[in-house]
């Protein structure tokens, strides 16, 4: 196979090569955000987690708190008609003592159901900050999953075609690959013009060209070939 052909292949092999690795870049760039994102929300969650924890132990303790001052209240209500206190002042203080334990429980049952109120909303924006992390987890998959097809690997085929084709001529190659943005080797335009520059090839190149022996434009230097 003539040099010039391997340089086509080479050109191609190394163009895919170059698209796969800036989409890998593109991907992995995208990856890295939505892994920050999904931290963010994880973070989220635990705090929320964390409040509604600490409004579970609050609540639980208003309840035995309740409890243990209506057994009080029970006590109180025993000895008040038992019969055995006689003073009317001390039944008077007795009274009142259960009176105030009373409200004391009045305002905790009040604080419970404003508890549990801010649970039921804690609860529902656990739920959909739980909804939005599973959509994060979603297109993390996604993106992932692009990345296999991306790894790039035809590198054999590379180097075996580096290794047919002398030094100078692939270090010139890989110069104009780099410089003129992956065109190498372009295709004479309508048989007369560099399909590079458009700068005119004169005929006894043009005839060397359909040889497929290496002709190089004059003006940007690129390798030419005309298509079979
Ligand atoms: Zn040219």
């Amino acid at each position: 196979m003539p040099i010039l052909d391997d340089l086509i292949e080479l050109q191609k092999l190394e163009g895919i090569k170059t698209i796969n690795l800036n989409k890998k870049d593109e991907i992995s760039y995208i990856i890295k955000k939505i892994s920050l994102k999904k931290t963010a929300k994880v973070k989220e969650i635990d705090n929320i987690k964390e409040e509604i924890h600490i409004n579970e132990v609050e609540l639980k303790d208003l309840d035995l708190s309740v409890e243990s001052i209506r057994v009080k209240i029970k006590q109180n209500e025993a000895v008040l008609f038992s019969g055995k206190i006689t003073s009317a002042k001390e039944v008077a203080f007795k009274s009142q003592e259960i009176t105030n334990m009373k409200k004391h429980i009045s305002e905790m049952e009040d604080k419970s159901l404003l508890l549990m109120e801010t649970m039921e909303t804690q609860q529902t924006q656990k739920k959909v900050k739980e909804q939005e992390l599973n959509s994060i987890n979603t297109e993390l998959t996604t993106q992932e999953s692009l990345l296999p097809s991306l790894i790039y690997n035809d590198e054999e085929l590379i180097t075996d075609l580096k290794e047919k084709i002398p030094q100078d001529i692939l270090r010139e190659f890989y110069y104009l690959f780099k410089d003129k943005g992956g065109y190498a080797v372009v295709s004479l335009k309508d048989n007369l013009y560099c399909g590079g520059c458009g700068v005119n090839v004169p005929g006894k190149s043009q005839l060397l060209i359909q040889k497929r022996e290496l002709v190089r434009c004059e003006s940007c230097h690129r390798f030419l070939y005309n298509y079979r």
